[in-house]
């Protein structure tokens, strides 16, 4: 029962973050006005905005102008969804559930964001990174110190590299992410999301180079890695560390 509501919940906040990335990219306001196409602009109607299932009732094309909606839109809404059912397997209906599901819900913004648009917008990492600070120190078992640590370790390590490559590898949105990340997990979960951040940034960048879809050159939406190792490592994270600590106390 809860875990329906959990996937339902998830769905609905997923199908508002579609809107949200929308409307970013658009400069329109998410706070008023209906749901409308974005290719005709036709105001849409509930039979139209059921999260999943409208967009395969409709296969996929707007039921106005008959034109394809984009697949980012089940997607994000199914990925939201699973992401809020892991973290409800992991942490129950705590007060650290909820925090988490706001952290994953503003990730996976940034990692939609970044994948589609090659940006990480200020208005989301910087309210990102006041709402981490207060959910990490009030509720989530983050001391002061390691939040601090994290945070300098997450924006120093892209400062550097920023400052290294002179903004050729990185952008300045990544050192506000690294930040954010910082805030959001504590430093040596921070540690282990960067380095699965590279791991799933080599993978996917050498599957992706093998089937020649991108070259060497490529851009490469690094937030949207280390948005998803963020959330991994929600989830994962205090496994990781309970097994590291038994691995090197022996
Ligand atoms: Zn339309």
């Amino acid at each position: 029962m809860v875990v329906a509501l959990v996937l339902i919940l998830g769905l609905v906040v997923g199908s508002f973050l579609n809107a949200v990335i929308y409307r970013l990219h658009a400069g329109v306001s998410f706070m008023k006005g209906r749901s409308y196409c974005p290719l005709c602009k036709h105001d849409l109607g509930w039979r139209d905005l059921v999260p999943v299932i409208s967009f395969f009732m409709l296969w996929g094309k707007c039921r106005y102008c008959r034109k394809g909606i984009s697949w980012q839109y089940p997607l994000v809404e199914i990925g939201t969804a699973l992401t809020f059912l892991a973290l409800y397997w992991r942490f129950d209906l705590s007060a650290e559930f909820y925090v988490l599901l706001a952290y994953a819900s503003l990730l996976i913004i940034i990692f939609v964001y970044d994948l589609r648009y090659y940006l990480i917008l200020d208005r989301v990492s910087i309210p990102a990174f006041c709402i981490a600070i207060v959910g990490s120190l009030f509720v989530l078992d983050i001391s002061i110190l390691s939040l601090v640590i994290g945070v300098a370790i997450g924006g120093g390590f892209f400062s550097l590299q920023y400052a290294v490559s002179r903004g050729k590898w990185i952008g300045g949105g990544d050192i506000r992410l690294g930040a954010v990340m910082g805030a959001m997990l504590g430093y040596q979960k921070l540690l282990i999301a960067l380095f699965m951040a590279y791991v799933l940034g080599s993978l996917v960048g050498v599957g992706l180079i093998a089937s020649h879809r991108k070259g060497w050159k490529s851009k490469v939406p690094f937030g949207t890695f280390l948005a998803a190792a963020t959330i991994l490592v929600f989830i994962f994270g205090d496994r990781i560390l309970d097994a590291y600590t038994t691995a090197i106390s022996f």
